[in-house]
């Protein structure tokens, strides 16, 4: 099994809180098409196993023409071996989604659809600086559907200042009644570097208020287990048959290839990453060279990575899994995590740790506590 990942980093306009690798200038939008699928070609060797699923993201994929996406599977085809079953997520903003480009994406390999929604409502929206309105979040769901697209996913923001506990009810009642069978919700986070950074420094806008969010974050829980989703992983919630296979593959550790400006890659001994720069990216390409650093992980660095991605999941920390690494690597982990056990943070079953609803809260710190520091 693998898994490939495609970044394309361009974007209509920046969003506030956005820290993702894209440019506003398309101007290089050709030449990073032709340069990415020299990328694919180039590192085909890598991809030993049939890919099992496929990632547009970025950025915002669906901004591409359908020429650039066929030039792109057409790169993947000639060198890649692909599962019958493959899942081909395509990253879209509603504003794209127009009835004739729904209509040309369905006739291309695309199977899944993952929408940036983040909130129906247009006060949300203009405080994030998305250049959708709430109106047409929905039409672009309907759309999709009408067009045939079965496997939809959306992006849900809490936590955001202008959302209300009134207001975060209406957006999630909104996505069930649209029947839309997978959700992947963040709580907005102030990264530096950010036009959010700078407005908080300034008091412009108010930090997010943590009390707030974990009340949504909880209330969100709880109200999409009772339409039976289940939480599998800390910011996704899917009907059985709808969880992402591609994000599944990171945090089942399965190796991936990423393509694209600021892609990562990791063949479960290497992570792997491409330079964050558009032009660079496209020069050296042109060149048949990669721009990117390597670093092998370590036994530490392996035992660190397993347990901050699988704490976060349906699947939890397998003690067995630990042992196998090394009984040292068990010891630690059974030392640190006895207090968040006792605390009812993480419970334990038939030898696997997970969070409980309440630790989930806490899953970063709980993970930091579990880390070990070489
Ligand atoms: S559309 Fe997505 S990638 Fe682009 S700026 Fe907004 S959040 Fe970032």
């Amino acid at each position: 099994m693998a898994a490939l990942y495609l970044h394309i980093p361009f974007c209509r306009r920046a969003c506030h809180y956005c820290n993702f690798h894209f440019s506003t200038s398309l101007r290089l939008r050709e030449e990073m098409v032709e340069a990415l699928c020299a990328e694919l070609a180039l590192r085909k060797e890598e991809c030993v196993a049939p890919l099992q699923s496929i990632y547009f993201g970025g950025g915002t994929p669906s901004l591409l023409h359908i020429g650039d996406l066929e030039q792109l599977f057409d790169a993947i085809m000639a060198h890649y071996a692909i599962d019958a079953q493959v899942e081909v997520t395509l990253e879209a903003n509603p504003e794209d989604l127009t009835e004739a480009k729904l209509r040309q994406l369905r006739r291309l390999p695309v199977n899944r659809l993952s929408i940036g929604v983040q909130s129906f409502r247009d006060e949300d929206l203009q405080f994030l600086n998305r250049n959708h309105d709430g109106a047409s979040a929905k039409t672009a769901i309907l759309r999709a559907q009408a067009a045939g697209f079965d496997n939809i996913t959306i992006d849900l923001i809490y936590g955001t200042p202008t959302l209300t506990d009134a207001a975060w009810a209406q957006n999630v009642e909104c996505t069930l009644d649209l029947e839309v069978p997978h959700i992947s919700a963040y709580c907005l986070t102030v990264e530096p570097r950010t036009a959010l950074a700078h407005f908080v420094r300034q008091g412009r806008v108010p930090p997010v208020n943590d009390d707030v969010a974990a009340r949504q974050f909880l209330w969100l829980i709880d109200q999409l287990s009772d339409a039976g989703m289940v939480h599998y992983e800390i910011s996704n919630f899917g009907y059985e048959g709808y969880w992402s296979r591609h994000n599944t593959s990171y945090w089942l550790g399965v190796p991936y290839v990423g393509i694209g400006p600021s892609a990562h890659s990791y063949d479960g001994q290497l992570r792997c990453w491409n330079e964050a720069h558009n032009m660079r990216y496209v020069r050296a390409l042109q060149k048949g060279q990669l721009l990117r650093k390597c670093e092998v992980l370590s036994a530490a660095d392996r035992y660190n990575e397993y347990v901050m991605v699988r704490l976060r999941t349906v699947w939890g920390c397998r003690l067995a899994d630990i042992e196998a690494m090394g009984a040292h690597w068990a010891a630690h982990f059974l030392k640190e995590v006895a207090p968040f056990v006792q605390c009812q943070w993480v419970e334990v079953s038939q030898g696997v740790y997970r969070l409980t609803r309440q630790g989930k809260l806490y899953a970063d710190r709980v993970a930091s506590e579990l880390f070990f520091a070489e």
